[in-house]
């Protein structure tokens, strides 16, 4: 198929052999019209290579100005950079103590941060479909389709000594009916604890916040691909690790794909904006998403999305439509 720089170059080419005006004015508007049309801009522009991330320095969520706010600890609104919760669990656990990998300056370093070891399969089942009546219908059994570290966590490996997860992954059924178009709502919504989306990958995507209100991506011991188990043994992530977005679709230019699906409805992207350059949570709005024109069921689409990034609060801040 001949891209949009070969059409122009090949127009250009008839133009010049055209002896007649008559032809000459036609041609031209078919070549300018073949130039500039809106589907061609992306074909024609040059590769825009990803920026590189650095995840040594990375704010902590639930210190100022990356609040964790509670909605019903006095916190009635979302808050740009921040977390708002509906509410926080009163028998929380996990780890507290991130000081192995705190910076002097107050930030964490991911690439100093134990992982849980392993590569557990799992026989994951994930389908989504349209139903031609405006939902969209997502069902599986919450297992993940890659491997996944050791759960419970091993004694004795680097990631038990800063917390001692006991909980094992297990099945869970997924059938949600997210609307295929989603709408902003009137006001944001809290979010709650349990899943906040469902990724691509056949798992939950979970808040940036802990049972015991800290930053989970910051705190709990993770494995490579961003995730760990809780007390419902329910396999989520809590971070967009880059094998992850790997696994779900590699990509190496622009803006980045979609990842997964909040409860909204709305999409949920990975780290980069159109232009290859990382989004951090200053550049998105309160509930950690802004719309532009992305890819959505094969076409572009001028709709509001969530990027995942790997700054606090990640993944959501509030919910910006209606969740289920
Ligand atoms: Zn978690
Ligand atoms: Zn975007």
């Amino acid at each position: 198929m001949l891209n949009g720089n070969w059409r122009c170059y090949f127009d250009a080419f008839k133009i010049e052999t055209m002896k007649f005006p008559f032809y000459f004015v036609l041609m031209l508007s078919i070549s300018i019209a073949g130039c500039k049309k809106p589907e061609d801009i992306d074909e024609q522009d040059p590769p825009l290579e990803l920026e590189t991330p650095d995840l040594t320095h990375l704010p902590f969520g639930g210190v100022a100005p990356t609040n964790i706010l509670i909605r019903n600890q006095g916190n009635p609104e979302p808050d740009h950079l921040s977390l708002w919760l509906c509410g926080l669990p009163s028998n929380g656990a996990g780890n507290s103590d991130a000081s192995d990998w705190t910076n002097p300056d107050g930030t964490w370093d991911y690439d100093r941060k134990p992982q849980v070891q392993g590569n557990v399969m799992w026989a994951s089942e994930f389908n989504i479909t349209l139903d031609g009546n405006g939902n969209r219908i997502i069902t599986g059994n919450a297992l993940p389709n890659h491997p996944t570290g050791v759960f419970p966590i091993t004694p004795g490996s680097p990631a038990y000594q800063y917390d001692g997860n006991p909980n094992i992954i297990s099945e869970h059924v997924i059938n949600y009916v997210l609307p295929a178009m989603p709408q902003i709502a009137a006001e944001p919504s809290c979010v709650p604890f349990g899943p906040s989306g469902i990724s691509l990958s056949g798992s939950a995507i979970y808040h940036g916040s802990s049972t015991l209100g800290n930053d989970a991506a910051a705190h709990e011991m993770l494995d490579r691909f961003g995730g760990h188990t809780d007390g419902t043994e329910r396999y989520h992530y809590h971070f967009p690790s880059e094998d992850l977005q790997d696994h779900i679709h590699p990509h190496s230019s622009g803006h980045s794909p979609l990842m997964g699906y909040m409860l909204d409805g709305f999409g949920i992207y990975g780290p980069y904006g159109d232009d290859g350059h990382l989004i951090h949570s200053e550049d998105l709005d309160e509930c950690h998403g802004h719309q532009h024109p992305v890819l959505w069921d094969g076409e572009m689409v001028d709709i509001y999305h969530y990027h995942w990034t790997y700054d606090f609060p990640y993944n959501i801040g509030c919910f910006r439509g209606t969740p289920q």
